[in-house]
């Protein structure tokens, strides 16, 4: 059985039992009410009869009455006065109410039993009233609906004899009066039945506080309460803590509207539910984040389904496939760890899969912590490090093979901390993963335009500079108008700009850059695509995306090496490229043996350290000046 089929199955018990009490308790108040309107009914209808019954006799009085009447039973006397005419009363002779029946004996004449209203036509045995027998039996008579029963009393005068019979017929049902009688049975049954429905509630109430409202699966105070009980018993040993993210949701949420993100949040979150087997766990641990506990060795499975997922959602009326890829931090959880180790843990190596190199999914490492107090110190020295100037642009060459000669260049930042030149790689991922590589972008974006224009005062013939964009920009929907403006601001002609983007990872932000690249284009600025052979590169998207330049990654170009067919696939890539009528550069170049290969292929531009570094400012502006390598 499912968890999630074990989920919905609990829900429905509890709904039962919720109903269950809401129909005793109805029940219970109906049949307070019922039963005590049929009582009431029942000494109407026995005092109603009693009265008609007492005609036509003379006796004593009143007084009579009250001295032959016990007191209990003269205050229902005194009731019966308000329903009857008071001069009826003079013939009621006594009064006697017995297990719960009210029986009055009044004269009557014996012999027109009829006077005594039509209802004693149906007594079968009026001989044996007569001979002094005690009024009531209950089972003496039964009309023919059942629901009669009629007591009897002998009428006495004041020889003692008996003259008369009275009876009524005291219209109380038997279904009431056996209620009447299971009362407290009744009464003990609905209690217990409240008290389980109560707990029912309970349980109600406690599954709510420990279930996330949007997901429906458990969240991280549930997940906390079952880690503390498996630790107890000394089981949290055998699982593996994986801790899951959604990649790109908040990309998500801006492109198909909160309410469908929300949705495929929902389906996402029940796929992880239906993943998990018996006695392994998920939770949703806030926004986009799950935390599983898995056993021991399902982890690649897991993985396995996770890359990528694809979900069906739809989108208008459109039913689309959404690929959704996770990130994922694993941590194999020990004998002394609790939920809390355990989350931080998993944090550690989630966050170290922002690295691109590092892939989307990472296993806990102890020199994560020291990396974790290193990201956030440069967090913190960020804002201050742009202001006070640390960031440097450096800028690194492109050559054309042919001609040898500089035909452009990347500019690449450098943080100067303490100092010490920092690279890209240290702290790029780390902005990143906070947003905060936007402002950085914009800085060395900014500083390219300033020193395009300085070039261009002193006279220094510019070169086509590539700045390089994170793809959290593509989340700008006035990106290309800020670009512009960066540009206008320093009067520098388009030709001298190009932006670099990472490809992009699936479906999320393909439209943006789509857009983005339409509109570089339109301003007659050069956009290329960095990192070509790396994550999701695909020719397809290519097709679709009218980049100029794509960059091959150097990780690709280092295949060359490996010899066999390698120089055959990067030869037909850059040949399939090349069809596209797209420009390729070649990253990475540290050998003579790269350029020759390359300058059999269709690939003539390239960038490396066999002709240069990247430069600071002062030493490119030289290779401006002299621009043929030797
Ligand atoms: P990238 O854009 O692919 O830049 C090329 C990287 O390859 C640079 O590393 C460059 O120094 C290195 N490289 C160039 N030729 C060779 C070579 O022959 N051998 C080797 N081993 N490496 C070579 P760098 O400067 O460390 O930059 C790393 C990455 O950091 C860049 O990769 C880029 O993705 C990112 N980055 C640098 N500056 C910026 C920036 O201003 N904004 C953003 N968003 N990312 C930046
Ligand atoms: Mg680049
Ligand atoms: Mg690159």
């Amino acid at each position: 059985m499912n968890n999630l089929f074990r989920l919905k199955q609990r829900h429905s018990l509890y709904i039962i039992l919720a109903s269950l009490l809401s129909f005793i308790l109805l029940g219970a108040v109906i049949y307070q009410n019922v039963g005590n309107m049929m009582i009431d009914q029942s000494k109407n209808n026995a005092m109603g009869l009693a009265v008609i019954a007492a005609n036509e006799i003379d006796g004593d009085m009143f007084e009579t009455i009250r001295s032959n009447t016990d007191d209990a039973y003269f205050t229902v006397l005194e009731q019966l006065i308000k329903y009857t005419d008071y001069h009826m009363l003079e013939y009621i002779y006594t009064m006697r109410l017995e297990n719960g029946r009210l029986t009055f004996v009044v004269d009557a004449d014996p012999k027109e039993p009829a006077a005594c209203g039509e209802e004693y036509d149906m007594l079968p045995d009026i001989e044996t009233a007569f001979n002094g027998q005690v009024s009531c039996d209950r089972n003496l008579t039964r009309d023919k609906w059942g629901n009669f029963f009629s007591a009897y009393a002998p009428i006495y005068n004041s020889d003692n004899e008996v003259v008369g019979i009275v009876g009524c017929d005291i219209m109380t049902s038997d279904i009431a009066e056996r209620l009447h009688e299971l009362r407290n049975v009744i009464i003990v049954l609905i209690t217990v039945f409240a008290l389980l429905c109560l707990c029912a509630l309970i349980l109600i109430a406690r599954d709510m506080l420990h279930r996330d409202q949007l997901t429906e699966i458990a969240n991280d105070d549930k997940i906390k309460q079952v880690a503390a009980r498996l630790k107890k018993r000394g089981r949290l040993k055998d699982y593996t803590g994986m801790l899951v993210n959604i990649k790109d949701f908040k990309y998500i949420n801006q492109q198909i509207g909160y309410n469908r993100a929300d949705e495929l949040l929902r389906e996402y979150a029940q796929y992880l539910y239906k993943l998990i087997e018996r006695n392994e766990y998920v939770a949703r641990t806030g926004n986009d984040n799950f935390l599983m506990l898995v056993k021991k060795g399902r982890e690649d499975y897991i993985l396995k389904v996770l890359s990528p997922l694809e979900l069906k959602l739809y989108v208008g009326e459109e039913l689309k496939v959404m690929r959704m890829y996770s990130r994922c931090g694993m941590y194999s959880i020990m004998e002394e760890d609790n939920l809390s180790a355990v989350m931080n843990c998993c944090s550690l190596a989630i966050n170290s899969t922002r690295n691109v190199e590092s892939g989307d999914y990472a296993w806990y490492e102890k020199s994560m912590v020291e990396n974790m107090v290193e990201e956030k110190k440069i967090l913190e020295s960020f804002k201050q490090a742009l202001e006070n100037g640390e960031f440097k642009v450096y800028y690194q060459p492109k050559v054309n093979i042919d001609t040898k000669k500089l035909c452009g260049a990347e500019a690449l930042v450098r943080w100067i901390r303490d100092g010490k030149m920092v690279s890209p790689g240290e702290f790029i991922p780390v902005l990143e993963s906070e947003g905060r590589i936007i402002d950085l972008d914009f800085f060395v974006f900014e500083q390219v335009c300033k020193d395009i224009c300085k070039w261009m005062s002193e006279g220094l013939q510019p070169v086509r500079i590539s700045s390089n964009f994170s793809k959290l920009h593509l989340k700008n929907p006035h990106l290309s108008e800020d670009v512009l403006e960066i540009i206008n601001r320093y009067a520098i002609n388009t030709d001298y700009v190009e932006i670099e983007l990472t490809e992009s990872s699936g479906y999320s932000d393909f439209d943006s850059l789509e857009k983005f690249v339409h509109d570089m284009d339109d301003a007659g600025i050069y956009t290329s695509i960095d990192d070509f052979g790396t994550g999701y590169s695909s020719l397809s998207m290519l097709k679709d995306i009218n980049v100029d330049v794509v960059k091959i990654d150097k990780s690709f170009f280092d295949k060359l090496e490996d010899g066999g067919h390698s120089e055959n696939l990067v030869g037909n890539v850059i040949h399939m490229i090349k069809d596209l009528d797209r420009i390729v550069i070649c990253e990475g170049v540290e050998t003579e043996k790269q350029v020759e290969f390359l300058k059999n292929t269709d690939c003539n531009i390239v960038q490396g350290y066999l002709f240069d570094k990247p430069l600071p400012r002062e030493e490119f502006e030289k290779r401006l000046e002299s621009p043929i390598y030797n």
